[in-house]
């Protein structure tokens, strides 16, 4: 195989109570990429649609987390990529993530798989630190993965899979305002009480309880988020509405994806879920702010290739 077409998810991260360790893929929202050997050692980011991204393999996280691969592999020859973007960078649907998990599961793909998904991540962290300044994994474990996973130690890195219920589906409004993941970092609180730990971690394991025994009224109960979501969502307008809305319309929760100023919600079943979508755009509509909306089912795959 001299060559792998891909498509590469965008990815939930936090999912209210899970703040860096928690995270989701999306069935039907991501990118597309192309991933080609080439004799010449070395990454080359050959064409790039749909945003203006740098070609530059160093500063474009396909091309890092691509170096950082190269470097473990046994192979002498090198890559050609190509990115075509759906995600709008700075979205907080991942759209870094998708880049970085594309090309190195593509590249893995391409040299008959010598490393495991949990390696992938660590060198797709790499593309993440360049986005961001830190190598979080919590959208490249479930870019890679596929579904929910859990990352239960950066050191050493365990992720976990989580089993999602079939009936999940996801609504994200993407308010487009551009929000960047380092700048919504620098707001955050290094300290919290032991107050909101308690309830924090109550729900985290009331989450991954709920997504174990499809239980959707606990995964419901669950998506709340008291630490991070308080300072962060005064940066997105309508929030409040937006998630009270969500609600209201029958969704399970709602929080913010990743770092905004995407907001998500989660839903038992499509028909909800395109509810909570129209609810979503009824506020956005009186804002003037332009806004995309996705409906998706979670994901139970990764990086996949396609036709
Ligand atoms: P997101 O949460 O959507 O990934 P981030 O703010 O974390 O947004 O990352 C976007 C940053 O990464 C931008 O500064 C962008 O220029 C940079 N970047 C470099 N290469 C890529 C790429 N292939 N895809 C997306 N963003 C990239």
């Amino acid at each position: 195989m001299e060559e792998v077409h891909i498509f590469c998810p965008a990815t939930i991260a936090n999912v209210s109570c899970g703040f860096d360790v928690l995270g989701l893929a999306l069935d039907s929202v991501g990118d597309t990429m192309i991933v080609r050997k080439t004799e010449e050692p070395g990454i080359k980011i050959s064409k790039i649609t749909g945003q203006d991204l740098p070609l530059t393999t160093e500063k474009n996280v396909a091309g890092v987390a691509g170096l950082a691969l190269l470097e473990k592999a046994n192979y002498k020859g090198g890559f050609e990529i190509e990115i075509h973007k759906k995600i709008k960078p700075g979205s907080g649907i991942g759209s870094s993530a998708a880049s970085s998990a594309g090309a190195v599961a593509g590249m893995n793909m391409l040299l008959g798989n010598p490393f495991t998904l949990s390696e992938l991540v660590t060198f797709a962290m790499q593309g993440e630190k360049l986005a961001s300044n830190v190598a979080h994994a919590d959208n490249v474990a479930p870019a890679l993965f596929g579904g929910f996973t859990l990352v239960r130690s950066y050191e050493p890195l365990d992720v976990i899979p989580i089993p999602t219920p079939t009936a999940l589906y996801a609504t994200v409004i993407h308010p487009q305002i551009e929000i960047k993941t380092a700048d919504s970092r620098k707001i955050l609180k290094n300290t919290f009480s032991l107050t909101q730990g308690i309830k924090q971690w109550g729900n985290v394991g009331g989450l991954v309880a709920g997504l174990f025994t499809n239980d959707y009224e606990l995964i419901g109960r669950s998506l709340e988020d008291h630490i991070i979501e308080p300072i962060r969502s005064i940066l997105i307008p309508e929030f409040a509405n937006v998630t009270q809305a969500a609600k209201k319309a029958g969704a399970l929760g709602a929080g913010i994806s990743g770092s905004g100023p995407s907001i998500f919600a989660l839903s038992e079943g499509e028909q909800i879920a395109k509810k909570v979508a129209d609810a979503m755009r009824k506020i956005y509509s009186s804002t003037g702010i332009d806004f995309d909306i996705h409906v998706s089912k979670i994901a139970t795959k990764g990086v996949r290739t396609i036709a």
